[in-house]
């Protein structure tokens, strides 16, 4: 039996992908102390130890601040370096990392609280043992 589909797969769990292939950002919220996480299957928040019950689903902005970056100059076998490794605050939570592309290499470049968006594409390539392949997000500079 296959399992192969035309439709990516999401690379992480805070992703999910429609009945037409249409990416999107998910993640939860707790109602008790509002602590945010890039995920959609948590059993308790980490914060205020509030159980499953207090963690609604919310559909996360799609643009935000970078809090952090670091270039990264030295990659496994087939990781295409330098590439920008980034955290980003998104507006309203939570925090993600990944990585941040369309940008120069200088140290303004990366400067912490620059204004990013959120990008859905091919994850590098990669596919599951059935050929299926993975969508990942990625971080854009906001225009200027
Ligand atoms: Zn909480």
């Amino acid at each position: 039996m296959t399992t192969t589909t035309e439709l990516p797969r999401a690379a992480f769990p805070f992703i999910v992908v429609d009945d037409m292939g249409r990416p999107a950002l998910t993640a939860q919220r707790c109602t008790k102390c509002g602590a945010t996480y890039p995920d959609s299957e948590r059993m308790a928040c980490g914060k205020c130890g509030a159980r499953a019950d207090a963690l609604e689903a919310f559909s996360p902005a799609m643009e935000g601040t970078l809090h952090s970056a670091v270039i990264v100059r030295r990659g496994f076998p087939g990781v295409e370096v330098p590439f920008i490794s980034a955290v980003v605050d998104l507006d309203g939570g939570p925090t993600l990392k990944g990585t941040l592309r369309h940008s120069g290499f200088e140290l303004d470049d990366i400067q912490q609280g620059r204004r990013v968006k959120v990008v859905f594409d091919d994850a590098l390539g990669r596919q599951d043992k059935n050929g299926n392949s993975y969508i990942a997000h990625h971080f854009e500079p906001l225009s200027a």
